[in-house]
């Protein structure tokens, strides 16, 4: 049994497996707290609801069978604070493809086939975790972020990609996006501009079991 926030199916908007179809699986808790996490319904006391729900590791495979997704995401929150090795196997049996999207600063449990490590300077991956990653994404939070995240990368020497993807609440800050273009222009492979278009498209809201995206930041109106 696993804590999860909302299960929904609707596209990869991200990174290399951008546009095809997946069964999302978002546990509930995050002990990182990012301040300007776009999922905070899934950890912030705030937005924290009354019932968190326990579901079997074979009733999220039922409904992930069902969807004929190409492949399973699971993400968060942080679902490498819990033990998926139970999730992983029952999917394999199934023959779905199982992608994991985590921080990275915690041990993970369970066989995936697609990691992707988004670096948190709250917690940083663990080394083993940035090894085995097959493609890691940035968030740029800032105009400093991208020499910050660039000098912390550069001892790993990572022939994968590292997706610099502007934090959502920036998207029309046009001094960072410049920043972003120079960087990658700059430095080509391995780093790639990533977008969240998923978010463009509202895709996710367009199956209702996905729950209102809960963002700490992200407010235009207010300036940040
Ligand atoms: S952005 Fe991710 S790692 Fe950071 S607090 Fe939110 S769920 Fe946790």
């Amino acid at each position: 049994m696993i804590p999860i926030h909302e299960t929904f199916y609707s596209w990869q908007g991200e990174g290399v497996h951008f546009g095809r179809p997946a069964y999302f699986i978002r546990t509930w808790g995050c002990p990182v707290k990012c301040k300007w996490c776009d999922s905070a319904g899934t950890w912030h006391p705030d937005y924290a609801p009354d019932n968190i729900e326990k579901i079997p590791e074979e009733d999220l495979v039922k409904s992930a069978k069902a969807t004929h997704c190409d492949f399973v995401v699971i993400t968060g929150g942080e679902p490498t604070i819990f033990d998926l090795n139970e999730l992983t196997s029952q999917l394999e049996k199934e023959n779905i493809s199982r992608h994991l999207e985590t921080s990275g600063g915690f041990e993970i449990k369970g066989d995936f086939q697609w990691i992707t490590v988004s670096p948190k300077r709250e917690k940083l991956p663990l080394d083993n975790n940035l090894i085995i990653a097959s493609e890691l994404k940035i968030i740029v939070d800032g105009e400093e972020a991208l020499e910050e995240w660039g000098k912390y990368l550069k001892p790993y020497e990572l022939k994968i990609p590292i997706w610099l993807n502007i934090e959502w609440s920036l998207r029309d800050n046009k001094k960072i996006k410049e920043k972003i273009t120079k960087f990658v222009k700059e430095h080509g492979f391995p780093y790639r501009v990533g977008y969240q278009f998923h978010k463009l498209f509202q895709a996710d809201e367009m199956d209702t079991n996905s729950k209102p995206n809960v963002p700490l930041g992200g407010n235009l109106d207010l300036g940040y």
